[in-house]
């Protein structure tokens, strides 16, 4: 069986997995559940990650802070995300769960804050 070979990332097993597609539907194997046989299949077509990363936060206790996607985003748009979330910065104070972006790039997700940060006293 030709196919993409795979870790598969959803619990700490990590099966290693072979997937590929076939006229009918997909041949998966390696995979030790379902779960995996799902993750192999969207792996296959069409690949998401949660997207961490920081941005510059102004009057706060430090100079960054950390955000997150809300939801996984396609793998192929990350780049195009990650140029726009470097162009993006916040003031202090910030609650944790507030969105620094919405919809970022058309995904339908949001970008949100990781943690909470008070005001720089100085
Ligand atoms: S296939 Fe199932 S058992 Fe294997 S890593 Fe994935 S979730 Fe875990």
């Amino acid at each position: 069986m030709q196919g993409k070979e795979m870790i598969c990332i959803v619990c700490p097993l990590g099966c290693r997995m072979k997937v590929s597609k076939n006229e009918g539907g997909y041949d998966i194997a390696g995979n030790k559940c379902l779960r995996g046989e799902d993750y192999g299949i969207k792996e296959l077509t069409n690949p998401t990650r949660i997207l961490t990363t920081t941005v510059k936060i102004k009057n706060g206790l430090l100079s960054r802070i950390p955000v997150k996607t809300k939801e996984p985003i396609p793998k192929s748009k990350i780049f195009q995300c990650m140029k726009v979330i470097n162009s993006v910065e916040v003031e202090a104070p910030i609650s944790v769960g507030d969105v620094v972006i919405k919809d970022i790039c058309g995904t339908g997700i949001d970008i949100v804050v990781s943690r909470s940060m008070e005001e720089s006293i100085n």
